[in-house]
């Protein structure tokens, strides 16, 4: 489907004709009409869909009818990379429409907060922004939520990980009961659906192919000792010189470092990304690696979920991630909107029990590929079976001689 057959904007369809859209995603085709028709959304998509425009480009299309400056957007969301890279996108939507947009996030000097409480009290359209700040500003009385409209909340499941929940709920309390509520999740547990059902009304519910990673993605996986995965790592990459751009993820900022070390030290053009940095240092790390100047970007968790940087390579779990579905979000940074990439995981004998979770969540079997025999002999891959597939299949221990509750 293209972008006119919905009726968008002329101004709309222009902008994103420049920003090289063709075709409507899945998510867009299926929640664009919904929320033009006025309708409550519950939408379960993954980062990488182009969930941004489903939700973004129809609100743009009422702001543009409506053609005033009221605060009437309110885009909530768990992140500060989040949230720039919304209004990133949000600008190129609206590049030919007199609509403005603007952040509200926290960890920068004290210099925004002016600019910030201006924005929420006048002259802005839309406000994209992370709880904790926007409660900051709520505290001090002054913002004027009464004309808004369209409420999004994105990324809804890693709000209430994170520990949102009373922070939305203060949020909700200031926006008007007669709104459109558009909420997106990548996964759908239980919890989701209770706040659902508390702030939408008559949802129009959709899900796209869910929690499996895009279909471009070769996944791999090397199984090995922990000692095994520095000089694996090294191997790896100094093994593939045609890809430029590399992405790494951790789980642990000491690891992030000993990692950036090692690479640094075999030539490797690298660096690493925690929450240890400062706002300003991230965005320039991103920058760097995003515009090619690095190769290698080595990451904690900060950086798996909404971040857009676009045609990486290679993505490396050097750690298997802590759930099923932020391994979806790590190998959904590679392939994303047709391209195509490689995700390869490092599992030692602790994560095979994790790993197998995450292959019956994708709902297939990722290839495991032997360690370099010159890095010695890595473990045998073993998980129990009758957790495969939730079948009992016969009584075979988890490892050799071990009870398989220890
Ligand atoms: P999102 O899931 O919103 O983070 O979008 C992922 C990436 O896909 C972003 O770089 C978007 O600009 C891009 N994108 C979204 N929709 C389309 C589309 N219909 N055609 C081409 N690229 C798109």
């Amino acid at each position: 489907m293209t972008f006119d057959e919905f009726g968008l904007n002329e101004k709309i369809l222009e902008a994103i004709s420049y920003m090289g859209y063709e075709k409507a995603s899945e998510i867009q085709e299926l929640t664009i009409p919904a929320i033009l028709d006025g309708h409550d959304i519950l939408a379960c998509a993954q980062t990488g869909t182009g969930k941004t425009a489903a939700f973004m480009l129809p609100i743009l299309d009422h702001l543009a009818a409506a053609d005033n400056h009221d605060l009437s957007t309110l885009v909530v969301v768990p992140t500060r990379e989040l949230a720039i890279q919304i209004n990133q996108q949000i600008q190129g939507f609206a590049y030919f429409l007199n609509i403005n947009s603007v952040t509200v996030y926290g960890g920068r000097d004290g210099s925004d907060w002016d600019a910030e409480s201006k924005a929420l009290t006048k002259g802005t359209n839309i406000i994209v922004a992370t709880p904790g700040k926007l409660i900051s500003h709520l505290n001090l009385g002054y913002v004027q939520f009464d004309k808004i409209k369209h409420l999004v909340l994105d990324e809804a499941d890693r709000m209430l990980d994170i520990g949102f929940y009373d922070d939305l709920m203060r949020i909700l309390s200031y926006v008007p009961d007669n709104r459109q509520t558009l909420m997106f999740s990548a996964t759908m547990p239980q919890k989701i659906r209770e706040l659902a059902s508390k702030i939408l009304k008559n949802p129009v519910e959709f899900s796209t192919a869910v929690s499996k990673p895009a279909e471009g993605v070769l996944q791999a996986a090397y199984v090995v000792h922990e000692n095994q995965k520095i000089p694996v790592i090294n191997s790896l990459i100094s093994n593939k010189p045609d890809l430029d751009s590399i992405l790494v993820f951790s789980s642990t900022k000491r690891k992030v470092t000993e990692i950036v070390k090692s690479l640094k030290r075999a030539g490797n053009s690298v660096e690493g990304i925690s929450s240890d940095l400062e706002q300003k240092e991230r965005e320039d790390v991103l920058m760097r690696f995003r515009s090619r100047r690095t190769r290698v970007l080595v990451a904690t968790d900060v950086l798996s979920r909404g971040i857009d940087i676009k045609d990486i390579n290679l993505i490396i779990n050097f750690d298997v991630p802590g759930s099923a579905e932020d391994y979806v979000h790590r190998v959904g940074r590679t392939a994303r909107a047709d391209k195509t990439g490689i995700a390869i995981s490092f599992i030692n004998e602790q994560d095979m029990e994790k790993f197998d979770r995450i292959e019956k969540l994708i709902e297939m079997e990722v290839l495991k590929i032997p360690v370099p025999p010159e890095l010695g002999e890595g473990p045998v891959y073993k998980v129990r079976p009758q957790r495969r597939g939730g079948r009992p299949q016969g009584k075979r221990n988890f490892s050799s001689g071990r009870n398989p509750k220890q």
